[in-house]
């Protein structure tokens, strides 16, 4: 399992479609200051449901929707899409390759869509819990992560082993089961 590629439209600094593909093993991303190297990871976490707005660096919901430059307009939505590499199916589903898209209008309403099929970021958060990889996972390591698994928060640091160990879905069902 992978990260095969990232389809940005509309997305913080990348009003045109720009699709960034990553090979297996360590791609590193360079370019000047404010070049757009750490929206391409506020994108990764968005399509993964980041509902925290201040952790994309941003103000509003909005933020995230290419505000407009000199001599292009703004846009009234953005959409990212992340395509996984599922050929030794560790992700649950029968797919080969796993797309996750978010799309998001001005108006606040957001979209998730599995390999194109609409559905709901629980859907998505669901479909990714033991992989690492969900919003909660540990495949992105953010500025303060390191830090905050270290440190004394015994809870946090558990949901790290848990995820790692495959056992967040036990977990997570037996939260949903004691709802109803
Ligand atoms: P550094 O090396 O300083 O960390 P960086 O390559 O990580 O820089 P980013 O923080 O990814 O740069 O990009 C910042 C740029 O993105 C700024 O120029 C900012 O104006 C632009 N930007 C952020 N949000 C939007 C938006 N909604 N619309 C247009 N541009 C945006
Ligand atoms: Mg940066």
């Amino acid at each position: 399992m992978y990260l095969k590629r990232l389809e940005l439209k509309g997305f913080k600094s990348f009003p045109n479609k720009t699709d960034i593909i990553f090979e297996k093993g360590i791609t590193s991303i360079v370019g000047p200051n404010g070049s757009g190297k750490s929206n391409v990871l506020d994108a990764i976490r968005w399509v993964l449901g980041e509902q925290s707005i201040k952790s994309l660096r941003g103000d509003k919901l909005e933020d995230v929707i290419f505000i407009g430059a000199d001599n292009k307009k703004p846009m009234n939505y953005c959409e990212v899409a992340l395509i996984i590499d599922n050929s030794e199916n560790i992700i649950n589903i029968d797919y080969s390759e796993v797309s996750i898209k978010r799309r998001a209008y001005r108006s606040g309403e957001s979209e998730f869509y599995i390999n194109n099929k609409a559905c709901r970021l629980k859907d998505v958060k669901e479909l990714l819990l033991d992989t690492g990889i969900g919003r909660e996972g540990y495949s992105i390591i953010e500025q303060g992560k390191i830090d905050e698994i270290l440190g004394n928060n015994v809870n946090n640091r558990r949901k790290v082993f848990d995820e790692a160990c495959g056992i967040s879905k036990y977990r997570y069902k037996k939260q949903e089961g004691e709802k109803n």
